[in-house]
């Protein structure tokens, strides 16, 4: 059976550097063996070649020994067996599910000023890995999407309401009225009045035109 066993050499310990440390968020999840954390991510100990799901209860390794992967093709092509007491193997990490919460919470919560922390707390992810697998799935950073929220929700506003530019601004969750003003020039080439007109929503007139209309 010893002839199985490959001796670890430069190469073999290059390959395995391929995964990430962890961050403080995944550390706290191995020391603690947070079961809410699998599938999140995996994590392998370099001094005994073996990686683990979060929860596992096998005894904490150092820190320093610790490489952070996404899934066990991953943590096996840098040469990692899985661990036989939590089978890490059996576990596909389901990231296009995890974004889809991710833009979910993002979607619901884009009127908030929202930090990349922020959305990593409510969606049990470190910042780092969330905001990697995000761009990986989506193409786009979680900042990103999380300006589209905004814009839409603003566009979407300014069609249907009345409302002031400040206001929708406010209520789209821009930091001031110059703040939305200049992104939404910048992503729609207009100002929001200017788009509001252009889309045929003339909040002026609306009352007046409403009170012709039921005549
Ligand atoms: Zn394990």
């Amino acid at each position: 059976m010893t002839s199985m066993r490959t001796t670890r050499t430069d190469s073999t310990r290059a390959d395995r550097l391929a995964g990430e440390p962890a961050d403080d968020a995944q550390w706290d999840a191995i020391r603690t063996n947070n079961a809410a954390w699998n599938g999140r991510f995996l994590y392998a100990v370099e001094s005994t070649g073996i990686y683990c799901r979060p929860s596992c209860a096998s005894k904490p390794p150092l820190r320093n020994n610790v490489r952070i992967f996404r899934s066990a093709e991953e943590a096996e092509r840098s040469g990692f067996r899985p661990c036989k007491r939590c089978k890490p193997e059996r576990e596909r990490l389901p990231d296009r599910e995890w974004v889809e919460e991710i833009k979910g919470f993002i979607r619901s919560h884009c009127h908030e000023p929202l930090s990349l922390a922020a959305i990593a707390t409510a969606c049990l992810g470190s910042p780092y890995h969330l905001h990697r697998t995000f761009k990986r799935v989506e193409g786009v950073t979680p900042a990103d999407y999380l300006q589209s929220c905004r814009l839409e929700r603003a566009m979407s506003e300014l069609r249907r309401t009345d409302a002031s530019v400040a206001e929708i601004g406010a209520r789209a969750g821009y930091a001031n009225a110059a703040t939305f003003a200049a992104r939404f020039k910048r992503e729609k080439g207009l100002s929001p009045s200017e788009y509001r007109a252009s889309v045929g929503a003339k909040p002026d007139e609306t009352e007046a035109s409403k009170g012709e209309e039921t005549r």
